[in-house]
């Protein structure tokens, strides 16, 4: 089977890495650059998006900010999966939002703002404090406000103002602030039958907005949940492929913050913490065959290695210890690869972590120094 990915990033390396067992192999399309390239490599291949289509028995995507006209050439082939209505979904925080509705799951409160007045209507209706993010092209909490008082709203006004201004169809969703106990999230992956298999929920720690560590829990309540809220959104949007649903956790009752219709950063522990990790399962699943184990083998943290293209190298040395580099160059706050730390049993994990501690950076890696702290308390 051949597969292309819609994006050239480290989710497609990863894809690429993980197709290989299964004879499955990969050539990725970079969207910015409008050109076919190996995933692992990101050497060039003499190829059109045209003859790229054809050559595919399979399309799927790594990343949901994709141009329509793109996703339209891929649909009309039928080769595209999971399509491009759980794409834009993915990518458009209105639709988002409009599909969380209609499959009757809880998110938070919101108010869509295209002018002024809608400003004040957002505060009526949604109230504050509350968190602003505009429709299109935010992730990692980039292109975010936060109204905490009504002396923000004209510095906040002009910021949105320009935001909206500068892209067409953008809007800004004003969502109720949630006070939150933590973030989780559930990475699962639907089969072309219809198959549900999801992985443990991860807990996960966000530094400025940004991915920091994920740990995979044991949380039959919250699981309970999750699936069914996962399977609520899979369902209505007949999905094929792995979806990840990330979730505030409000006094042990859920709330989806967002959907990412594709494999995800908080499900990178799979690698070594699950029988078939998210990779593999998302391939398994595009390519129609059946999916893989979700189960746990390993109690497993992932931390992200941002802006840093170096570790010490006792890492290596550790037992449980695997690092994952994505062979990018180096640029602050980069996502430059990533740390999987296994364990046999939750206490043994927590030693691993304020080992880790010990030997990571406090400003490069504030989460596991924050972890390895409340550990040690
Ligand atoms: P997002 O890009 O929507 O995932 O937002 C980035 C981060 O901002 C999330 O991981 C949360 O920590 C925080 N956040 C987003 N939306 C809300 C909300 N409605 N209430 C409280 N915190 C939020």
């Amino acid at each position: 089977m051949h597969v292309l990915v819609l994006g050239s990033g480290q989710l497609a390396r990863m894809m690429s890495l993980a197709g290989a067992p299964l004879n499955i192999t990969l050539s990725a399309y970079d969207v910015t650059t409008d050109r076919v390239v190996h995933p692992l490599t990101q050497t060039p291949i003499e190829q059109t998006l045209d003859q790229a289509i054809a050559d595919a028995d399979v399309i799927t995507a790594e990343f949901e900010h994709i141009p329509h006209d793109i996703l339209a050439i891929c649909e009309k082939s039928g080769k595209f999966l999971p399509s491009s209505e759980a794409i834009k979904a993915g990518g458009d925080r209105r639709i988002e939002k409009a599909l969380l509705d209609t499959a009757n799951v809880k998110n938070a409160k919101y108010y869509v703002i295209n002018t002024r007045d809608d400003f004040d209507a957002a505060i009526e209706h949604v109230g504050i404090p509350m968190v602003l993010k505009s429709a299109l092209g935010g992730y990692d909490g980039k292109g975010q406000w936060r109204l905490k008082e009504l002396s923000q709203i004209d510095e906040i006004w002009t910021e949105m103002q320009e935001c909206i201004a500068a892209s067409d169809n953008q809007a800004i969703v004003a969502e109720q602030f949630i006070p939150f106990d933590r973030e989780v999230s559930l990475v699962g992956a639907r089969g072309v039958n219809g198959d549900v298999v999801v992985y443990p929920l991860a807990e996960n720690i966000h530094v400025n907005g940004v991915l920091s560590l994920s740990t995979a829990i044991d949380a039959p309540e919250l699981q309970q949940q999750a699936k069914s809220m996962f399977t609520a959104v899979a369902n209505q949007l007949n999905y094929v492929g792995v979806l990840a649903i990330e979730f505030f956790d409000v006094d042990g009752q859920l709330l989806v913050n967002e959907i990412a219709p594709r494999v995800h950063n908080s499900g990178h522990w799979t690698q070594q913490g699950a029988e078939v990790c998210q990779f593999e399962n998302h391939l398994r699943a595009v390519c129609g065959m059946p999916l893989g184990s979700t189960k746990l083998v390993r109690e497993t943290s992932m931390i992200n290695i941002l802006g840093e293209d170096s570790l010490p190298q006792e890492l290596l040395a550790m037992e449980g210890c695997h690092i994952h580099w994505y062979g990018k160059s180096k640029r602050p706050g980069r996502k430059m690869g990533h740390i999987n730390i296994t364990a046999d049993y939750t206490g043994e994990l927590q030693r691993k972590l304020c080992e880790l501690a010990k030997l990571l950076d406090k400003e490069a890696f504030p989460a596991v120094h924050e972890v390895a702290e409340h550990i040690k308390a």
